[in-house]
Protein backbone atom coordinates (compact mmCIF):
# COMPACT_ATOMS: atom_id res chain seq x y z
CA UNK A 1 0.00 0.00 0.00
CA UNK A 2 1.13 3.34 -0.91
CA UNK A 3 2.48 5.12 2.25
CA UNK A 4 -0.20 7.41 3.52
CA UNK A 5 1.77 10.80 3.81
CA UNK A 6 3.04 10.30 0.00
CA UNK A 7 -0.91 9.72 -0.78
CA UNK A 8 -2.44 12.95 0.28
CA UNK A 9 0.94 14.86 -0.87
CA UNK A 10 -0.18 13.36 -4.19
CA UNK A 11 -3.81 14.03 -3.73
CA UNK A 12 -3.26 17.35 -2.90
CA UNK A 13 -0.94 18.54 -5.40
CA UNK A 14 -3.45 17.00 -8.36
CA UNK A 15 -6.25 19.59 -6.38
CA UNK A 16 -4.19 22.11 -6.10
CA UNK A 17 -2.75 21.25 -9.97
CA UNK A 18 -6.69 21.54 -10.91
CA UNK A 19 -7.12 24.91 -9.22
CA UNK A 20 -8.61 23.95 -6.17
CA UNK A 21 -7.74 26.29 -3.46
CA UNK A 22 -6.47 23.57 -0.81
CA UNK A 23 -4.32 24.35 2.35
CA UNK A 24 -2.13 21.33 2.50
CA UNK A 25 -1.44 20.23 6.49
CA UNK A 26 -0.91 16.52 4.99
CA UNK A 27 2.94 16.67 4.28
CA UNK A 28 6.31 16.57 6.46
CA UNK A 29 7.98 17.96 3.96
CA UNK A 30 10.13 21.17 5.45
CA UNK A 31 9.37 23.07 2.91
CA UNK A 32 12.69 25.74 3.16
CA UNK A 33 15.23 26.07 -0.15
CA UNK A 34 18.68 24.94 -0.28
CA UNK A 35 21.53 27.46 0.99
CA UNK A 36 23.87 28.07 -2.00
CA UNK A 37 27.20 26.96 -0.34
CA UNK A 38 25.38 23.60 -0.06
CA UNK A 39 23.83 23.42 -3.59
CA UNK A 40 27.68 24.09 -4.88
CA UNK A 41 29.11 21.77 -2.50
CA UNK A 42 26.51 18.80 -4.51
CA UNK A 43 27.18 20.58 -7.69
CA UNK A 44 31.09 20.40 -7.50
CA UNK A 45 30.78 16.35 -6.44
CA UNK A 46 28.43 15.78 -9.80
CA UNK A 47 31.35 14.12 -11.50
CA UNK A 48 31.65 11.43 -8.76
CA UNK A 49 29.78 8.70 -10.77
CA UNK A 50 31.55 5.50 -8.95
CA UNK A 51 30.39 3.16 -6.81
CA UNK A 52 31.75 3.71 -3.34
CA UNK A 53 31.74 1.86 0.07
CA UNK A 54 28.20 0.43 1.03
CA UNK A 55 28.72 2.75 4.58
CA UNK A 56 29.69 5.47 3.06
CA UNK A 57 32.74 7.33 2.31
CA UNK A 58 35.48 7.74 4.97
CA UNK A 59 35.21 11.60 4.71
CA UNK A 60 31.13 11.38 5.17
CA UNK A 61 31.85 8.86 7.96
CA UNK A 62 34.39 11.26 9.62
CA UNK A 63 31.88 14.60 9.21
CA UNK A 64 28.75 12.37 10.59
CA UNK A 65 31.32 11.06 13.52
CA UNK A 66 31.96 15.15 14.45
CA UNK A 67 28.41 16.05 14.36
CA UNK A 68 27.57 13.39 16.79
CA UNK A 69 30.55 14.35 19.00
CA UNK A 70 29.95 18.34 19.02
CA UNK A 71 26.27 17.02 20.05
CA UNK A 72 27.77 15.53 23.13
CA UNK A 73 27.93 11.66 21.85
CA UNK A 74 31.40 10.68 20.98
CA UNK A 75 31.59 8.28 17.99
CA UNK A 76 33.90 6.59 15.87
CA UNK A 77 33.40 7.32 11.68
CA UNK A 78 33.17 2.58 11.86
CA UNK A 79 29.85 3.37 13.75
CA UNK A 80 28.18 5.48 11.11
CA UNK A 81 26.30 4.20 8.14
CA UNK A 82 25.00 5.97 5.30
CA UNK A 83 21.90 5.29 3.54
CA UNK A 84 19.24 7.01 0.60
CA UNK A 85 17.06 8.79 3.67
CA UNK A 86 16.73 7.53 7.24
CA UNK A 87 13.38 5.67 5.57
CA UNK A 88 15.80 2.56 4.08
CA UNK A 89 18.01 2.24 7.25
CA UNK A 90 14.79 2.00 9.47
CA UNK A 91 13.93 -0.56 7.32
CA UNK A 92 17.09 -1.41 6.94
CA UNK A 93 17.37 -2.20 10.67
CA UNK A 94 13.87 -3.17 11.27
CA UNK A 95 14.79 -6.49 8.46
CA UNK A 96 18.22 -7.31 10.70
CA UNK A 97 17.50 -6.67 14.62
CA UNK A 98 15.51 -9.85 15.36
CA UNK A 99 11.97 -10.05 17.23
CA UNK A 100 8.64 -8.11 16.35
CA UNK A 101 8.52 -4.19 16.91
CA UNK A 102 7.25 -2.13 19.55
CA UNK A 103 5.70 1.21 18.98
CA UNK A 104 4.68 4.41 20.58
CA UNK A 105 1.00 4.68 19.47
CA UNK A 106 0.41 7.38 17.40
CA UNK A 107 4.30 6.55 15.59
CA UNK A 108 5.22 7.88 12.40
CA UNK A 109 3.23 5.32 9.43
CA UNK A 110 6.21 4.03 8.06
CA UNK A 111 7.23 2.04 11.22
CA UNK A 112 4.25 -0.44 11.23
CA UNK A 113 4.47 -0.61 7.36
CA UNK A 114 8.01 -1.76 7.19
CA UNK A 115 7.66 -4.25 9.98
CA UNK A 116 4.89 -6.17 8.14
CA UNK A 117 7.08 -5.65 4.82
CA UNK A 118 9.84 -7.05 7.00
CA UNK A 119 7.12 -10.39 8.47
CA UNK A 120 6.99 -8.67 11.54
CA UNK A 121 4.10 -7.79 14.47
CA UNK A 122 3.60 -4.21 15.87
CA UNK A 123 3.09 -3.94 19.44
CA UNK A 124 1.40 -0.66 19.47
CA UNK A 125 1.47 0.96 23.40
CA UNK A 126 -0.38 4.60 24.17
CA UNK A 127 1.79 7.65 24.39
CA UNK A 128 2.10 9.50 27.83
CA UNK A 129 -0.28 12.68 28.33
CA UNK A 130 2.88 15.04 28.13
CA UNK A 131 4.65 14.33 25.14
CA UNK A 132 4.31 11.51 21.97
CA UNK A 133 7.24 9.29 20.29
CA UNK A 134 7.80 7.20 23.59
CA UNK A 135 5.22 4.74 25.04
CA UNK A 136 4.02 5.28 28.03
CA UNK A 137 6.38 3.63 30.17
CA UNK A 138 3.28 2.50 32.89
CA UNK A 139 1.67 0.72 30.49
CA UNK A 140 4.55 -0.61 28.15
CA UNK A 141 5.44 -3.64 30.39
CA UNK A 142 2.39 -5.10 30.98
CA UNK A 143 2.13 -4.34 27.01
CA UNK A 144 5.28 -6.55 26.77
CA UNK A 145 3.12 -9.33 28.75
CA UNK A 146 0.03 -9.41 26.71
CA UNK A 147 1.97 -9.49 23.42
CA UNK A 148 4.06 -12.74 24.69
CA UNK A 149 1.30 -14.20 26.02
CA UNK A 150 -0.68 -13.88 22.80
CA UNK A 151 2.46 -15.49 20.92
CA UNK A 152 4.28 -12.46 19.67
CA UNK A 153 8.01 -11.89 20.40
CA UNK A 154 9.13 -8.28 21.14
CA UNK A 155 12.59 -7.29 20.35
CA UNK A 156 13.01 -4.02 18.66
CA UNK A 157 11.28 -0.54 20.61
CA UNK A 158 11.04 2.57 17.90
CA UNK A 159 11.23 5.85 19.59
CA UNK A 160 10.89 9.00 17.89
CA UNK A 161 12.62 11.74 19.75
CA UNK A 162 11.39 14.74 18.72
CA UNK A 163 8.01 12.77 16.95
CA UNK A 164 6.24 12.67 14.47
CA UNK A 165 2.95 12.79 14.26
CA UNK A 166 2.22 15.14 17.72
CA UNK A 167 5.55 17.47 16.89
CA UNK A 168 6.44 16.93 21.01
CA UNK A 169 9.69 15.99 22.61
CA UNK A 170 9.34 12.93 25.27
CA UNK A 171 10.71 13.96 28.75
CA UNK A 172 13.78 11.69 29.81
CA UNK A 173 12.57 10.80 32.99
CA UNK A 174 9.80 8.57 30.14
CA UNK A 175 12.88 7.76 28.13
CA UNK A 176 14.74 6.82 31.25
CA UNK A 177 11.84 4.37 32.34
CA UNK A 178 11.17 2.80 28.98
CA UNK A 179 15.06 2.26 27.92
CA UNK A 180 14.80 0.52 31.77
CA UNK A 181 12.41 -1.87 30.82
CA UNK A 182 13.76 -1.98 27.41
CA UNK A 183 16.97 -3.20 29.13
CA UNK A 184 15.42 -5.72 31.75
CA UNK A 185 13.43 -7.18 28.56
CA UNK A 186 16.21 -7.47 25.84
CA UNK A 187 14.40 -5.22 23.42
CA UNK A 188 17.15 -2.64 21.05
CA UNK A 189 16.08 0.69 20.91
CA UNK A 190 16.14 2.08 17.42
CA UNK A 191 16.33 5.99 18.19
CA UNK A 192 14.51 7.67 15.35
CA UNK A 193 16.22 11.17 15.97
CA UNK A 194 15.51 12.96 12.77
CA UNK A 195 13.78 15.97 14.29
CA UNK A 196 16.58 16.85 16.69
CA UNK A 197 18.06 19.38 14.99
CA UNK A 198 14.66 21.35 14.96
CA UNK A 199 13.46 21.86 18.98
CA UNK A 200 11.92 24.86 19.28
CA UNK A 201 14.22 25.75 21.90
CA UNK A 202 17.21 23.96 23.95
CA UNK A 203 17.60 20.21 22.90
CA UNK A 204 15.87 17.02 22.92
CA UNK A 205 17.29 14.18 25.06
CA UNK A 206 17.79 10.95 23.93
CA UNK A 207 17.77 6.98 24.79
CA UNK A 208 21.59 6.77 24.36
CA UNK A 209 21.58 8.72 27.34
CA UNK A 210 20.35 5.24 29.48
CA UNK A 211 20.42 2.44 27.05
CA UNK A 212 23.46 3.37 24.83
CA UNK A 213 25.13 -0.08 24.39
CA UNK A 214 21.35 -1.38 22.84
CA UNK A 215 20.54 2.36 21.01
CA UNK A 216 21.22 2.90 17.50
CA UNK A 217 19.97 6.20 16.51
CA UNK A 218 19.04 7.11 13.36
CA UNK A 219 19.03 10.44 11.77
CA UNK A 220 19.25 12.62 8.18
CA UNK A 221 19.17 15.94 6.65
CA UNK A 222 15.75 16.06 5.65
CA UNK A 223 14.10 17.89 8.88
CA UNK A 224 16.73 19.99 9.79
CA UNK A 225 17.66 21.01 6.03
CA UNK A 226 14.82 20.40 3.88
CA UNK A 227 16.50 17.89 1.87
CA UNK A 228 13.78 15.22 1.93
CA UNK A 229 14.54 14.96 -2.07
CA UNK A 230 18.56 14.48 -1.33
CA UNK A 231 17.55 11.54 0.09
CA UNK A 232 20.51 11.99 2.91
CA UNK A 233 20.50 9.27 6.06
CA UNK A 234 22.43 8.07 8.47
CA UNK A 235 22.80 5.87 11.60
CA UNK A 236 25.00 5.22 14.06
CA UNK A 237 25.28 1.85 15.88
CA UNK A 238 26.76 1.45 19.08
CA UNK A 239 30.54 0.78 19.61
CA UNK A 240 31.19 -2.53 20.84
CA UNK A 241 30.55 -6.58 19.84
CA UNK A 242 26.87 -6.19 19.57
CA UNK A 243 27.11 -2.84 17.26
CA UNK A 244 29.69 -4.93 15.24
CA UNK A 245 27.52 -7.12 14.77
CA UNK A 246 24.57 -5.29 13.39
CA UNK A 247 26.53 -3.00 11.44
CA UNK A 248 27.50 -6.19 9.72
CA UNK A 249 23.91 -6.81 9.19
CA UNK A 250 22.66 -3.64 7.59
CA UNK A 251 25.78 -3.03 5.71
CA UNK A 252 24.22 -6.83 4.35
CA UNK A 253 21.04 -5.39 3.86
CA UNK A 254 22.52 -2.04 2.48
CA UNK A 255 24.60 -3.99 -0.09
CA UNK A 256 21.67 -5.97 -1.73
CA UNK A 257 19.39 -3.36 -1.82
CA UNK A 258 20.62 0.62 -2.45
CA UNK A 259 24.45 -0.38 -3.10
CA UNK A 260 25.62 3.12 -0.95
CA UNK A 261 24.35 6.66 -0.84
CA UNK A 262 24.58 8.38 -4.03
CA UNK A 263 28.50 10.07 -3.92
CA UNK A 264 27.33 13.67 -4.57
CA UNK A 265 24.69 13.51 -1.95
CA UNK A 266 27.65 12.26 0.38
CA UNK A 267 29.81 15.12 -0.53
CA UNK A 268 27.01 17.53 0.32
CA UNK A 269 26.45 15.74 3.78
CA UNK A 270 30.32 15.97 4.31
CA UNK A 271 30.12 20.08 3.82
CA UNK A 272 27.07 19.92 5.84
CA UNK A 273 27.84 17.82 8.66
CA UNK A 274 30.82 19.33 9.49
CA UNK A 275 28.59 22.26 10.57
CA UNK A 276 30.12 25.58 8.85
CA UNK A 277 28.82 28.51 10.17
CA UNK A 278 26.14 29.01 6.75
CA UNK A 279 24.30 25.43 7.98
CA UNK A 280 24.35 26.80 11.40
CA UNK A 281 22.46 29.71 10.90
CA UNK A 282 20.14 28.13 8.11
CA UNK A 283 19.05 25.81 11.06
CA UNK A 284 18.16 28.20 13.31
CA UNK A 285 16.28 30.44 11.13
CA UNK A 286 14.42 27.36 10.55
CA UNK A 287 13.85 26.37 14.10
CA UNK A 288 12.46 30.14 14.69
CA UNK A 289 10.23 29.58 11.82
CA UNK A 290 9.12 26.12 12.41
CA UNK A 291 8.34 27.45 16.61
CA UNK A 292 6.17 30.83 15.37
CA UNK A 293 3.87 28.83 12.53
CA UNK A 294 3.35 25.78 14.14
CA UNK A 295 2.55 27.97 17.63
CA UNK A 296 -0.35 29.90 15.30
CA UNK A 297 -1.86 26.91 14.02
CA UNK A 298 -1.88 25.33 17.15
CA UNK A 299 -3.24 28.43 18.48
CA UNK A 300 -5.94 27.72 15.86
CA UNK A 301 -7.06 24.19 16.75
CA UNK A 302 -7.59 25.24 20.18
CA UNK A 303 -9.63 28.24 19.30
CA UNK A 304 -11.97 25.87 17.42
CA UNK A 305 -12.57 23.52 20.94
CA UNK A 306 -9.63 20.71 19.95
CA UNK A 307 -7.44 20.08 22.36
CA UNK A 308 -3.83 19.94 21.31
CA UNK A 309 0.08 18.90 22.73
CA UNK A 310 1.80 22.19 22.56
CA UNK A 311 4.40 22.27 20.02
CA UNK A 312 8.08 21.76 20.90
CA UNK A 313 9.93 20.33 18.19
CA UNK A 314 9.84 20.57 14.33
CA UNK A 315 6.48 21.34 12.41
CA UNK A 316 3.58 18.76 13.25
CA UNK A 317 0.48 19.03 15.84
CA UNK A 318 -1.45 16.44 16.69
CA UNK A 319 -5.11 17.49 17.50
CA UNK A 320 -8.03 15.95 19.32
CA UNK A 321 -11.69 16.77 18.44
CA UNK A 322 -12.93 15.20 21.44
CA UNK A 323 -14.34 18.08 23.62
CA UNK A 324 -16.84 18.78 20.76
CA UNK A 325 -17.48 15.61 19.48
CA UNK A 326 -21.33 16.39 19.71
CA UNK A 327 -20.93 19.29 17.86
CA UNK A 328 -19.11 17.17 14.84
CA UNK A 329 -21.60 14.26 15.43
CA UNK A 330 -24.56 16.31 14.52
CA UNK A 331 -22.79 16.61 10.96
CA UNK A 332 -22.48 13.18 10.72
CA UNK A 333 -18.36 13.23 11.90
CA UNK A 334 -17.57 10.07 14.37
CA UNK A 335 -14.49 9.21 13.11
CA UNK A 336 -11.00 10.44 12.76
CA UNK A 337 -11.11 9.72 8.66
CA UNK A 338 -14.32 11.88 8.41
CA UNK A 339 -12.99 14.67 10.22
CA UNK A 340 -10.16 14.58 7.77
CA UNK A 341 -12.69 14.33 4.68
CA UNK A 342 -14.74 16.81 5.93
CA UNK A 343 -12.04 19.34 6.15
CA UNK A 344 -10.70 19.05 2.84
CA UNK A 345 -13.93 17.92 1.32
CA UNK A 346 -15.91 20.83 2.27
CA UNK A 347 -13.22 23.16 3.76
CA UNK A 348 -10.08 22.67 1.42
CA UNK A 349 -8.38 21.68 4.22
CA UNK A 350 -5.89 18.59 3.51
CA UNK A 351 -4.81 16.63 6.95
CA UNK A 352 -4.14 12.84 8.02
CA UNK A 353 -6.51 10.92 10.25
CA UNK A 354 -4.41 9.62 13.27
CA UNK A 355 -5.58 6.27 12.29
CA UNK A 356 -2.54 6.88 9.68
CA UNK A 357 -0.18 6.63 12.95
CA UNK A 358 -1.85 3.33 14.31
CA UNK A 359 -4.33 5.52 16.54
CA UNK A 360 -7.81 4.26 16.73
CA UNK A 361 -10.07 4.92 14.34
CA UNK A 362 -13.15 6.76 16.31
CA UNK A 363 -10.51 8.84 17.20
CA UNK A 364 -11.40 12.40 16.46
CA UNK A 365 -7.47 12.86 16.10
CA UNK A 366 -5.39 14.00 12.71
CA UNK A 367 -1.96 14.96 11.95
CA UNK A 368 -1.28 18.45 11.16
CA UNK A 369 1.66 19.97 9.32
CA UNK A 370 2.59 23.19 9.35
CA UNK A 371 5.60 22.94 7.40
CA UNK A 372 4.18 23.92 3.40
CA UNK A 373 2.48 27.18 4.67
CA UNK A 374 5.89 28.56 4.70
CA UNK A 375 4.95 30.20 0.32
CA UNK A 376 4.87 28.36 -2.96
CA UNK A 377 7.92 29.74 -4.55
CA UNK A 378 12.01 29.22 -3.44
CA UNK A 379 11.31 33.23 -2.89
CA UNK A 380 8.47 33.25 -0.80
CA UNK A 381 9.93 30.33 1.12
CA UNK A 382 13.24 32.39 1.68
CA UNK A 383 11.21 35.96 2.71
CA UNK A 384 9.77 33.25 5.24
CA UNK A 385 12.98 31.75 6.39
CA UNK A 386 14.54 35.46 6.52
CA UNK A 387 11.26 37.58 8.07
CA UNK A 388 11.16 38.18 11.85
CA UNK A 389 7.33 38.33 11.42
CA UNK A 390 6.30 35.70 9.20
CA UNK A 391 2.76 35.69 10.42
CA UNK A 392 2.94 38.81 8.89
CA UNK A 393 3.42 37.79 5.42
CA UNK A 394 0.96 37.57 3.11
CA UNK A 395 0.54 34.14 2.13
CA UNK A 396 1.15 32.93 5.56
CA UNK A 397 -1.56 35.56 6.92
CA UNK A 398 -3.92 34.28 4.03
CA UNK A 399 -3.86 30.60 5.00
CA UNK A 400 -3.91 31.06 8.72
CA UNK A 401 -7.32 32.70 7.50
CA UNK A 402 -8.18 30.14 5.65
CA UNK A 403 -7.65 27.67 8.55
CA UNK A 404 -9.16 29.76 11.27
CA UNK A 405 -12.17 29.77 8.94
CA UNK A 406 -12.36 26.16 8.15
CA UNK A 407 -12.13 25.53 11.34
CA UNK A 408 -14.40 27.98 12.38
CA UNK A 409 -17.18 26.20 10.07
CA UNK A 410 -16.56 22.74 11.32
CA UNK A 411 -17.30 23.62 14.86
CA UNK A 412 -19.62 26.19 14.42
CA UNK A 413 -22.67 25.48 16.53
CA UNK A 414 -26.08 24.79 15.71
N1 LIG B 1 11.28 9.40 10.61
C1 LIG B 1 10.31 10.27 10.80
C2 LIG B 1 9.70 10.39 12.15
C3 LIG B 1 9.85 11.06 9.74
O1 LIG B 1 8.86 11.94 9.95
C4 LIG B 1 10.42 10.90 8.46
C5 LIG B 1 9.94 11.66 7.30
O2 LIG B 1 8.81 12.06 7.22
C6 LIG B 1 11.45 9.96 8.33
C7 LIG B 1 11.86 9.23 9.41
C8 LIG B 1 12.09 9.68 7.00
O3 LIG B 1 12.92 10.65 6.57
P1 LIG B 1 14.00 10.42 5.43
O4 LIG B 1 13.81 9.07 4.85
O5 LIG B 1 13.74 11.50 4.45
O6 LIG B 1 15.33 10.56 6.13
Amino acid sequence: MHSATLAINETLQIRRAAGEKVLHLGFGEAGLPVPAPVAAALSAAAGRNGYGAVVGSSEAREAAAGWFARRGVETRAEQVLFGPGSKALLFALLAALPGDVVLPCPAWVSYAAQAALAGKKTIGVPIPAQAGGVPDPALLEQALRDARAAGAHPGVLVLTVPDNPTGTIARDEHLREVCEIADRNGLAVVSDEIYAEVCHSGKAPSALGHLPERTIVTSGLSKSMALGGWRIGFARVPSGPWGDRLMQDLVGVASEVWSSLAAPMQAAATHILQDPPEVLAHVNAARRLHATVATAVHSAFTAAGAVCRRPEAGFYLYPDFEPVRPLLAARGIDTGAALAAALLEEHGVGVLAGEAFGDTADGLRARVATSLLYGDSETERWEALRSDDPLALPWIAASLDHLRTALGALTAQG
